[in-house]
């Protein structure tokens, strides 16, 4: 047990998940993980990477291996740094299955069946598991076995959040207070980046049009090609506008990777034509990801340096986890486990 588990932790904790799904694009980046990073200093963070959610839908055993690993290289080559943060695999720690038995006894049936995400993945399946159906209380025990007081959602998860805290007032409720009831934790900063070839929608891995999604990996010449053949607007002036939806998702992209504002940005363009402002786009994605995807190849190589991280992080994670699960046991009524 490391001294942090036993004392009260000083900074908010905020825990975040990730499922072990592939590669992570420029959206995930330059949206999400980005900010994760700056937070590090501010609050005591954990970063699971959920391989038991992954098993939800069916996996290739070898594949989920790899992807694992990889996801724990790509959010290391992101900025999410072991030495400050608790980065671990969420089958590397006992409790998150343990607390969700516990909250899954406390969890009317209905309330799982009306989840929004259930039901489009049901609607998806011709036989559905029921640890798809569950899926909200694992994600609840994640959150509340490390009493996580902040928790980054996106739009598709608030609803679970929301379930994570009813059934932390529950058990609050039936057994006398226990969790901290987490509230979702809305960035400030954070850019929603676009389709290149459809800025309609969000940039994503599922996108079937591959040369509309970025990756951190893609090497620089990728990237050069994906962003000058991505889709602009008509006219020719660079200008954040609704009726300029394609040089807009640019405009985000360049300003959120050099870090000059939008007005600024549009001003250095006036005068100058898609192709120029489409160069230095490119530039900046390159510049941006060049040392991510440095980081990742030196780090993705080295499987005996990510299992010493991936024990690290969970012992630091297991140790906070024994401390609430065997305060919930406690409370719920079980024996002491014999030592
Ligand atoms: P996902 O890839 O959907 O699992 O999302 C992982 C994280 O990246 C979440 O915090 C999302 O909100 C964020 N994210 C995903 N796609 C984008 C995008 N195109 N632009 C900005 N943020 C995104």
């Amino acid at each position: 047990m490391t001294d942090s588990a036993d004392k009260k932790p000083a900074k908010p904790v905020v825990l975040t998940c990730a499922q072990p799904t592939g590669r992570l694009h420029l959206g995930n980046y330059l949206g999400a993980v980005l900010n994760w990073g700056r937070m590090q200093d501010d609050y005591e963070c954990f970063f699971g990477i959920v391989d038991q959610h992954a098993i939800t839908v069916r996996q290739v055993p070898a594949e989920l291996r790899d992807n694992t690993y990889s996801c724990l290289a790509q959010y290391i080559a992101c900025g999410l740094d072991p030495a400050k943060s608790h980065l671990f695999a969420q089958s590397h720690v006992i409790g998150h299955t343990e607390l969700a038995w516990i909250l899954g006894c406390l969890c009317p049936l209905g309330q799982l069946e009306r989840m929004t995400q259930f039901k489009d993945k049901a609607r998806k399946h011709e036989s559905v598991d029921a640890g798809l159906l569950f899926y909200p209380v694992l994600m609840a025990a994640d959150i509340l076995l490390y009493n996580a007081e902040l928790v980054p959602v996106g739009d598709d998860q608030k609803q679970h959040l929301e379930l994570a805290r009813d059934l932390a007032e529950k058990f609050n409720h039936r057994y006398s207070e226990t969790f901290k009831i987490p509230e979702p934790f809305i960035s400030k900063v954070g850019s929603r980046i676009m389709s290149l070839q459809d800025p309609s929608s969000k940039m994503s891995k599922s996108d079937p049009n591959q040369s509309s999604t970025v990756y951190i990996t893609d090497s620089a010449d990728e990237i050069r090609k994906k962003i000058m053949s991505s889709v602009t607007d008509s006219g020719s002036d660079v200008k954040f506008a609704e009726d300029k939806p394609g040089v807009s998702n640019l405009l985000t992209i360049l300003s959120a990777c050099t870090g000059e504002s939008i007005s600024a940005l549009e001003n250095k363009f006036v005068g100058k034509g898609y192709g120029d402002f489409k160069k230095a786009v490119a530039d900046a994605v390159v510049a941006t990801l060049n040392p991510v995807r440095t980081r990742y190849e030196t780090l993705i190589k080295d499987r005996t340096e990510l299992d010493k991280i991936f024990k690290a992080g969970a012992e630091q994670a297991q140790s906070r986890a024994f401390k609430v699960l065997s305060k919930v046991n406690r409370k719920v009524g079980f024996v002491e486990r014999p030592r």
